[in-house]
């Protein structure tokens, strides 16, 4: 399961020691408190209220990071964007409260399928990304269908029944070195995303995969060790 916004952040302080030395300082446990609040602070202006994830705010500042270290390491970073499928009938159906606690399902299966490096995070409304560091397209394709198929198979229990919801995928990868940012990453997982909405929802959509002659039985393990899942049934491009 993947991670907090605090724990992404590494929020830590240090052990508190007067700044002069005093044994019996009386300010420490006062500033003890003041950083406690601080921590709180700076973990609730990352957070989105309603699903508790990363919001758009903590997105930007990871991805920029992310795009920051590819450059620096080479290691690619992958980047979904997803928009749930009719969700406005969702609300006008079942009403706003029903719609909020979609979202609320939505955000944890979400949380639940990725893995614990992954940043899930509230980009706005009805729409979530999941920034997945050290990732290529290839294992962010599986990523992002095992997120699809989640939601496709795990309908909202509502008084007795069971609200189907699905949701529509785009990826984008940056594995060059070359300056690319935030905005544009954002935009080209957004293509995909709306190639995704025209082709019938209910899928994910990304760049063509270099093809692969075989796959090694190590690189079976690896996949399977990060995903553990089947191959995409509906991945399209
Ligand atoms: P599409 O498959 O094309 O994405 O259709 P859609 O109905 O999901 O798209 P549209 O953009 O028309 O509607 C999005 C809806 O999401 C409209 C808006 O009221 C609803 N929405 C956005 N934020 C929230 C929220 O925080 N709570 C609830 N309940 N609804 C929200
Ligand atoms: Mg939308
Ligand atoms: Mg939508």
């Amino acid at each position: 399961m993947s991670t907090s916004v605090k724990d992404h952040q590494k929020i830590q302080s240090p052990p508190l020691a007067c700044p002069v030395g005093e044994a019996d300082c009386v300010i420490a446990s006062e500033v003890g408190e003041l950083r406690q609040n601080l921590a709180e602070l700076s973990d609730l202006v990352r957070t989105d209220t309603l699903t508790g994830i990363a919001n758009y705010r903590y997105f930007l500042q990871a991805l920029e990071q992310e795009i920051e270290r590819t450059q620096r390491s080479g290691q690619p970073t992958s980047l979904i964007m997803l928009d749930i499928d009719f969700f406005k009938k969702v609300n006008d159906l079942w009403g706003h409260e029903i719609g909020n606690q979609a979202l609320v399902h939505i955000s944890r299966l979400i949380v639940q399928t990725v893995r614990k490096l992954d940043i899930p995070c509230r980009y706005g409304g009805e729409e979530f990304a999941v920034i997945m560091p050290d990732t290529d397209l290839r294992a962010c394709v599986y990523g992002a269908e095992r997120i699809r198929r989640a939601i496709e198979e795990h309908p909202l229990p509502v008084a007795q029944q069971a609200l189907k919801l699905t949701a529509s995928l785009g990826i984008a990868t940056f594995t060059t070195n070359q300056p690319i940012t935030v905005e544009e990453l954002v935009e080209e997982a957004d293509r995909y995303l709306y190639e995704a909405k025209d082709n019938g929802r209910n899928r994910v959509c990304h760049a063509e995969l270099p093809i692969l002659d075989a796959v090694s039985n190590e690189e079976k393990q690896v996949l399977s060790e990060l995903f553990g899942g089947s191959q995409s049934k509906k991945e399209s491009s």
